[in-house]
C-alpha cells in the first residue's frame, strides 16, 4: 500500500486526546544544535522503506517520528512494531496514533520474519502498540512472532520491547516462553511524572513487569526520557532502583515533543549531563548504558549482539551455581 494513503488512514483514525485542557498546544521550542539530524539520502534507507511497505509492516521508527531514522535505516537497523499501528493508549509523549485498533493480523509474524531474514542483522528490536482491547494484551501474537523470527534468523539475537500487559505477569510469561534474548520494558520517566506522561500506565506496574521478567532469568532492559521536568537526582534514584533490581541495560535520551498536542519539552539536557549519567550508571554496576540526546530504546541496539550473548551466558551460569 502506498505510504501516502497509509499515513492518511492513520491520521483519520487518530482520536482527540482525552484532556484537551491539559493538552493545549504549547509553543514549540527550537532544538539546540546537538539535536540536529540529517535527511536520509542513502539508497539503503529507501530499500528498507520499500520493503516495509511491500510487506505491509509497521515500524516505530516511522510511527513515532524517530529523529534517527536516516542513520538507523542506512545501517538496515529498524524497529518493527507489531499488532498494528493503532494504540489503545494515549501517552502524552508518543506520536503513535491512538484509537480502536484492527484485529491482530495472524499473518504478521510470518512477514516480520521474512523482513528480518532479508535484513540479515546481528541483533534487532521488535516492539508493539499497546493492545488493551485483547484479552491477553497480544501475548500470544508476540510469542508467535518471536518463534517465527527465531526460526528464520537463528543467528540473530532478538530484543522485545513490550507494554505492561496491564500488570498481568502471566502474559509476560507467554512472551518469555518464546525465549527472546532481551526483555525490554520502558519506565519512560521518573515516578513523580509517570501518571502525567503515561496516562493509562503507572510506574509501580512497569517496575513489577521488569521485576518479574528479571526473576524469570531474562536479560532485562529499560529506558527513560529526560527533559520532561525530572531532576537529575530523581534519574539517579531510578537508575539505582533498576540496578538493585538487576536490570542489565538502560537507555537515556532527550524527550522531543512530536507535535503541539504533546507534552512540551521542559528542558534540553546538554550532552555533558548525559555523559555524567552514563558514568554514574556504569559506576553502580550497569553492564551497559546508552545515554545521549538522540538515544531511543533501540538506538544502536543493532551492535549489541555480542554483549547480549555474554549477558545470557552469565545468567545461565548464575542459574546453575
Ligand atoms: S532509534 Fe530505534 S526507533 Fe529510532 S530509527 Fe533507530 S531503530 Fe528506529
Amino acid at each position: 500500500m502506498a505510504q501516502e494513503s497509509r499515513e492518511t488512514r492513520r491520521e483519520k483514525r487518530k482520536l482527540p486526546l482525552a484532556d484537551q485542557a491539559e493538552h493545549r498546544p504549547a509553543p514549540r521550542r527550537r532544538h539546540p544544535d546537538w539535536i540536529r539530524t540529517s535527511l536520509p539520502t542513502n539508497p539503503t534507507f529507501f530499500d528498507v522503506k520499500r520493503r516495509v511497505q511491500e510487506l505491509d509492516l509497521h515500524t516505530v521508527c516511522q510511527s513515532a517520528s524517530c529523529p534517527n531514522i536516516g542513520e538507523c535505516w542506512t545501517r538496515r537497523a529498524l524497529t518493527i512494531m507489531i499488532l498494528g499501528d493503532i494504540c489503545t493508549r494515549s501517552c502524552r509523549f508518543c506520536d503513535v496514533a491512538t484509537g480502536k485498533p484492527l484485529p491482530a493480523d495472524p499473518d504478521e509474524p510470518r512477514r516480520v520474519a521474512e523482513m528480518l531474514a532479508e535484513l540479515d542483522l546481528e541483533h534487532t528490536v521488535i516492539t508493539c502498540v499497546d493492545r488493551d482491547d485483547l484479552r491477553d494484551g497480544g501475548a500470544a501474537h508476540w510469542a508467535e512472532t518471536i518463534r517465527r523470527v527465531k526460526q528464520a534468523c537463528p543467528d540473530m539475537t532478538l530484543e522485545v520491547l513490550t507494554g505492561d500487559f496491564k500488570g498481568d505477569t502471566g502474559n509476560v510469561d507467554v512472551v518469555l516462553g518464546a525465549e527472546p534474548d532481551v526483555f525490554s520494558h520502558n519506565l519512560e520517566t521518573v515516578p513523580r511524572l509517570s501518571r502525567q506522561v503515561r496516562v493509562q500506565a503507572s510506574y509501580p506496574r512497569s517496575y513489577k513487569i521488569l521485576e518479574h521478567a528479571r526473576a524469570q532469568g531474562a536479560v532485562t532492559k529499560t529506558g527513560l526520557m529526560l527533559g520532561l521536568g525530572e531532576t537529575l537526582d530523581e534519574v539517579r534514584e531510578v537508575l539505582r532502583e533498576c540496578r538493585d533490581l538487576g536490570v542489565d541495560i538502560v537507555t537515556l535520551g532527550q524527550y522531543l515533543q512530536p507535535s503541539p498536542k504533546h507534552l512540551p519539552v521542559d528542558r534540553y539536557v546538554p550532552p555533558e549531563e548525559f555523559d555524567a549519567l552514563r558514568e554514574y550508571a556504569l559506576s553502580i554496576g550497569f553492564p551497559h548504558i546508552e545515554s545521549g540526546p538522540l538515544v531511543r530504546s533501540s538506538y544502536h541496539a543493532d551492535g549489541q549482539a555480542e554483549m547480549v550473548r555474554e549477558l545470557r551466558r552469565n545468567k545461565a551460569r548464575a542459574a546453575l551455581s
